[in-house]
């Protein structure tokens, strides 16, 4: 079997994107790859959490994957703390990369925002640890959403120039898997921004803990423009508030945009919406209601997250003492 690596960040409630994007992609791939499913704690920290709503967060995140379907019997799940052997292979990456492959990463940019000089060394340095968090598993594949692809050329580069640099052929040249309808979720208040978790607004995101009626009040404000729905794909360009809230609808419908427009176009956005919020709910419902029975039992996430480590590290531990080995550093 192929190793496939992935991780979300405890830095606020899981929203649709999160499960668009990455999780709901993940369940379909256990089968077929050993699965390792990280909350990134490490890279929640690149920007201010509050420690006890950092713990609360990395058990909601695990609960979740669970909740989604993520199988905790087929796949390792832990947190990346647990697991030094990450941060240590970042640093031996801080020293592989160059800061000109970083100074063109648009997430620093957009989440360092204008105000640059105030942004923490660690956000700047964030592609590197993701690149190690990859490595130190050697793993082949990574299911993300399309926000994540820079990143990943990033990680290849890495990958590919401590192979050059040391004259081995030691790690792989990773693949990101970027599946489904709604690779890249935008944001209910501005089409051309992401969906995320950490946006300030709650408005812009539906949350998966969110309620029914949460659900149908951010989908009937979502922005939109004035012209009827689009009756083909073609009729979506330049329309991107119109085609995200289509993508959304293709995707938790398993059904295609083209199927969509086909069916609401021509009509204003009133009756799609309605239908989108009950589908919405429909499929979120239950995820929701899961994650909520295992967030109360924390001994259980808790465990989960424990033996996801011990599995982890068998596996990462004689990677970096390879690398180790590779790099020179002495062990005596
Ligand atoms: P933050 O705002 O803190 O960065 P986030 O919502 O971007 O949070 P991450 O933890 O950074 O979430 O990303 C977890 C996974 O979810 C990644 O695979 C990422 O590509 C995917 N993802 C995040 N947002 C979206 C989105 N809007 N659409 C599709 N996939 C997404
Ligand atoms: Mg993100």
């Amino acid at each position: 079997k192929q190793r496939i690596f992935s991780g979300v960040q405890p830095s606020g409630n899981l929203t649709l994107g999160n499960y668009l994007g990455a999780i709901r992609n993940w369940v379909g791939l256990q089968k077929n790859y050993e699965s390792i499913f990280c909350v990134v704690d490490l890279h929640a920290i690149t920007v201010w959490q509050d420690p006890e709503q950092l713990r609360k967060a990395t058990r909601e995140v695990a609960a979740g994957m669970i909740a989604s379907g993520v199988d905790p019997k087929e796949c390792i799940i832990f947190n990346q703390s647990q697991v030094p052997a990450h941060a240590e292979l970042a640093w031996i990456f801080n020293c592989v990369a160059r800061l000109g492959w970083l100074n063109r990463m648009t997430q620093f940019k957009e989440k360092a925002g204008k105000n640059r000089e105030r942004a923490s060394s660690g956000l700047y340095v964030y592609p590197n640890l993701m690149a190690a968090d990859i490595m130190i598993y050697k793993a082949t594949h990574v299911p993300v959403g399309e926000d994540q692809k820079q990143h990943l050329e990033l990680a290849r580069d890495i990958a590919q120039k401590f192979n050059n640099d040391y004259g081995v052929d030691f790690f792989p040249m990773v693949e990101p898997l970027i599946l489904g309808e709604a690779k890249r979720v935008m944001s209910l208040r501005d089409g051309n921004s992401k969906m995320s978790k950490s946006d300030p607004s709650d408005n812009s995101r539906i949350n998966m803990t969110d309620d029914r009626d949460t659900i149908a009040k951010k989908i009937r404000k979502a922005k939109t423009d004035s012209e009827p729905m689009a009756e083909t794909p073609d009729g979506l360009e330049g329309r991107a508030e119109a085609k995200n809230l289509i993508s959304i609808f293709a995707a938790l419908s398993d059904r295609s945009v083209a199927d969509i427009c086909t069916e609401y176009g021509g009509q204003g956005f009133a009756q799609f919406k309605s239908d989108l919020a009950d589908l919405s709910v429909s499929v979120l419902g239950p995820i929701t209601e899961e994650m909520k029975r295992l967030c109360d039992e924390k001994t259980y996430i808790d465990q989960v997250l424990k033996e996801g480590s011990e599995k982890a590290r068998k596996i990462s531990d004689p990677i970096l003492k390879d690398v180790h080995k590779i790099v020179g550093f002495l062990q005596s």
